[in-house]
Protein backbone atom coordinates (compact mmCIF):
# COMPACT_ATOMS: atom_id res chain seq x y z
CA UNK A 1 0.00 0.00 0.00
CA UNK A 2 0.91 3.22 -0.53
CA UNK A 3 -0.04 7.15 0.92
CA UNK A 4 -1.80 8.33 -2.28
CA UNK A 5 -3.07 11.81 -0.33
CA UNK A 6 -3.47 13.39 2.94
CA UNK A 7 -5.56 16.10 4.07
CA UNK A 8 -6.31 18.77 6.97
CA UNK A 9 -9.74 17.34 7.30
CA UNK A 10 -11.94 14.17 7.28
CA UNK A 11 -14.14 15.20 4.68
CA UNK A 12 -11.77 15.87 2.17
CA UNK A 13 -10.10 12.65 1.97
CA UNK A 14 -13.72 10.96 2.33
CA UNK A 15 -14.07 13.06 -0.91
CA UNK A 16 -10.46 11.52 -2.56
CA UNK A 17 -11.47 8.49 -1.69
CA UNK A 18 -14.95 8.30 -2.77
CA UNK A 19 -13.40 9.72 -6.18
CA UNK A 20 -10.48 7.32 -6.65
CA UNK A 21 -13.49 4.11 -5.60
CA UNK A 22 -15.40 5.32 -8.06
CA UNK A 23 -12.54 5.13 -10.60
CA UNK A 24 -11.91 1.70 -9.73
CA UNK A 25 -8.75 2.11 -7.75
CA UNK A 26 -9.17 0.42 -4.82
CA UNK A 27 -8.38 2.80 -1.73
CA UNK A 28 -8.55 2.66 2.41
CA UNK A 29 -8.48 6.01 5.06
CA UNK A 30 -6.57 6.04 7.46
CA UNK A 31 -6.19 7.92 10.97
CA UNK A 32 -9.84 8.76 10.57
CA UNK A 33 -10.00 8.54 14.25
CA UNK A 34 -7.16 10.80 14.68
CA UNK A 35 -8.99 14.40 14.97
CA UNK A 36 -9.98 15.48 17.98
CA UNK A 37 -12.86 17.07 19.34
CA UNK A 38 -14.40 20.06 17.03
CA UNK A 39 -12.19 23.08 17.87
CA UNK A 40 -9.15 20.80 18.56
CA UNK A 41 -6.37 20.52 15.99
CA UNK A 42 -6.37 16.92 14.92
CA UNK A 43 -3.21 15.01 16.14
CA UNK A 44 -2.52 12.97 12.83
CA UNK A 45 -3.99 14.21 9.84
CA UNK A 46 -6.07 12.03 7.86
CA UNK A 47 -4.67 9.52 4.99
CA UNK A 48 -5.91 7.87 1.63
CA UNK A 49 -3.63 5.11 0.78
CA UNK A 50 -4.30 2.95 -1.95
CA UNK A 51 -4.53 -0.83 -1.77
CA UNK A 52 -2.17 -1.43 -4.89
CA UNK A 53 1.02 0.12 -4.92
CA UNK A 54 0.73 -0.01 -9.20
CA UNK A 55 -2.50 2.44 -8.71
CA UNK A 56 -0.13 5.04 -7.09
CA UNK A 57 0.50 7.49 -9.90
CA UNK A 58 -2.98 7.02 -11.52
CA UNK A 59 -4.68 7.80 -7.88
CA UNK A 60 -2.19 11.06 -8.03
CA UNK A 61 -3.74 11.61 -11.68
CA UNK A 62 -7.17 11.58 -10.35
CA UNK A 63 -6.59 13.57 -7.54
CA UNK A 64 -5.41 16.02 -9.16
CA UNK A 65 -8.06 16.28 -11.07
CA UNK A 66 -10.17 17.17 -8.15
CA UNK A 67 -7.35 19.45 -6.44
CA UNK A 68 -7.47 21.80 -9.68
CA UNK A 69 -10.42 20.78 -11.80
CA UNK A 70 -10.72 19.29 -15.01
CA UNK A 71 -13.30 21.33 -17.13
CA UNK A 72 -13.30 18.74 -19.21
CA UNK A 73 -14.97 15.74 -17.29
CA UNK A 74 -16.43 17.28 -13.61
CA UNK A 75 -16.73 20.10 -11.50
CA UNK A 76 -16.77 19.92 -8.03
CA UNK A 77 -19.76 22.30 -6.26
CA UNK A 78 -18.39 24.69 -4.10
CA UNK A 79 -21.17 24.89 -1.72
CA UNK A 80 -21.67 20.90 -1.10
CA UNK A 81 -18.53 19.40 -3.33
CA UNK A 82 -20.58 17.23 -4.53
CA UNK A 83 -19.14 16.34 -8.49
CA UNK A 84 -21.25 17.48 -11.33
CA UNK A 85 -20.94 17.16 -14.68
CA UNK A 86 -19.01 20.15 -16.92
CA UNK A 87 -21.45 21.90 -18.43
CA UNK A 88 -23.67 22.01 -15.54
CA UNK A 89 -24.78 25.66 -14.22
CA UNK A 90 -26.03 24.58 -11.05
CA UNK A 91 -25.38 21.55 -8.44
CA UNK A 92 -27.65 19.18 -9.08
CA UNK A 93 -27.73 18.37 -5.19
CA UNK A 94 -27.63 21.41 -3.45
CA UNK A 95 -29.05 23.44 -6.56
CA UNK A 96 -26.25 26.63 -6.28
CA UNK A 97 -24.14 28.33 -8.58
CA UNK A 98 -21.37 26.66 -9.74
ZN1 LIG B 1 -23.74 21.71 -4.37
Amino acid sequence: MKRAYSADTLIDCQLVADWLHGNGVPCEIFHQNALGAVGELPVTSPEVWVRRDSDLSLARQLISQIEFGDSDKTIFCQHCRESNPAGFDICWKCQLQL
